[in-house]
């Protein structure tokens, strides 16, 4: 797997301050994506070792409310089997932190994924620039769902996560 950079104590992809994995790889190609530099699924650097080091040792801070992945799209085809990996590993090291994860794909699409085990909060869907609205949290569009997983797979259906903010 590829990815183009982690950033620190991000407070704009999701819940708290949060460590966030920007991956390469994304078909989506929404208009007006934010981000197209994600697309190549060859762009960005290998996420090698040293990257994972940087990761987990950044989850062992008290502060940190725990991971997101994003990028790009952490569900490319490409990409599923590492962020699975990463996701389980980060919630053995880490059980108390939460894992977000963003995706182009609806939540019917990748609700049987292995990764939703590991997943806390899921905001699923592609951009769509007529419904963009600045106003929101953790989302760029209104049809972008937040969807709390642990519920939804309980329920069956999609279950909105309760933001704090
Ligand atoms: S899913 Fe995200 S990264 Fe991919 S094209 Fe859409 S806005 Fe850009």
């Amino acid at each position: 797997m590829r990815y183009h950079n982690i950033t620190h104590d991000d407070m704009l992809n999701g819940e708290g301050l949060r460590t966030v994995l920007w991956v390469a790889g994304c078909t989506h190609r929404c208009e007006n994506c934010h981000n197209p530099i994600t697309w190549d699924i060859e762009g960005g650097i290998l996420f090698d070792d040293s990257a994972e080091r940087e990761l987990f040792g950044e989850g062992g801070k008290g502060y940190i409310s725990g991971i997101t992945f994003s990028g790009g799209d952490p569900l490319h085809p490409e990409n599923r089997e590492e962020i699975t990996r990463l996701a389980r590993l980060y919630k053995e090291k880490h059980p108390e932190k939460s894992i977000w994860l963003y995706t182009g794909f609806m939540w019917e699409e990748v609700s049987n994924l292995p990764v939703m085990q590991y997943v806390d909060v899921l905001v699923d869907g592609r951009f769509v620039d007529e419904l963009k609205d600045p106003q929101l949290h953790w989302r760029g569009s209104s049809n972008q769902r937040i969807i709390d997983v642990k519920a939804t797979l309980e329920k069956g259906e999609a279950v909105l996560y309760e933001c704090e903010a």
